[in-house]
């Protein structure tokens, strides 16, 4: 079923750079879909305004159903903004604990994410102390952590050598199999674009556009 709708969404900056044309899209409810395309062609800013962080200056979304609260969302950047002196527990708990909810409430939602990214027994660990790879595990549980319906990634593994970067794409789709969030996920990456997603769309650059939009059948049962 569709989740949101992008109806002629254009982007043009204050200073004038027209970051988006006329991006007509439909997200459906469970979709891994893939935002593909170079540097510079609007991915970041179409996330972004997805997920309201910033408002296009023609057109607009259509969530069916309504429009999804802050907590139905959850973000994962590249640079994982987590707070480097806090315990990881505390970490991933940051986003409930906004909402009120108590550590020892929050502690069996924390633990069972820090399990399913494989971070069991870091609960107690620093970010500051951990790999990149492992920060980004952290993020990932944060953003989870309130089973969002929509989980946006920024090219949330770019920064990664390329073993870190497969091991987290494995577990992002072993997460997203089990989990069935909706996924909107940008890269520069054909390889994770295709081993990740359930459909591909390919921007193209000045001002950005659809260029492709195509649906990837895996070489592997996804079910
Ligand atoms: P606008 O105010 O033009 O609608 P947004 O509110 O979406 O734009 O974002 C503006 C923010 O982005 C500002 O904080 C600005 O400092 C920052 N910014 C400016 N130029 C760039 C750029 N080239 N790439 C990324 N961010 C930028
Ligand atoms: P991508 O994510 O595909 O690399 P972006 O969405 O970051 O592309 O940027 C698209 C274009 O808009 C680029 O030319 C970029 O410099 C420009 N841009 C991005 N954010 C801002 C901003 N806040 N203010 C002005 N220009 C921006």
């Amino acid at each position: 079923a569709p989740l949101l709708a992008l109806h002629g969404v254009g982007k043009t900056f204050s200073n004038g750079v027209a970051a988006l044309d006329t991006i007509d899209l439909t997200i459906n409810e469970g979709d891994f879909l893939s935002l593909l395309g170079p540097s510079g062609c609007g991915k970041s800013t179409a996330l972004r305004i997805i997920a309201g962080l910033s408002t296009p200056t023609s057109g607009g979304l259509d969530w069916r159903g309504g429009a999804l609260d802050r907590s139905g969302i959850g973000f994962v950047f590249q640079e994982p903004t987590l707070l480097p002196w806090a315990s990881v527990f505390d970490n991933v708990w940051l986003p409930l604990r906004l909402r009120g909810v108590s550590k020892a409430k929050a502690a069996p939602a924390v633990m069972e994410m820090l399990a399913r990214v494989h971070l069991d027994g870091f609960a107690q660990a620093v970010p500051r102390e951990l790999s990149g790879g492992m920060k980004m595990r952290v993020s990932i549980a944060r953003a989870m952590v309130t089973k969002p319906r929509v989980l946006l990634m920024d090219e949330p593994f770019a920064a990664l050598d390329e073993i870190t970067r497969f091991k987290l794409n494995n577990d992002l789709l072993e997460l997203w199999q089990d989990e069935r969030f909706t996924a909107i996920f940008v890269t520069h990456s054909v390889f994770e674009s295709v081993f990740l997603s359930s459909r591909i769309v390919v921007m193209a650059a000045r001002p950005g556009r659809v260029f492709k939009d195509m649906p990837v059948d895996a070489p592997y049962p996804r079910d």
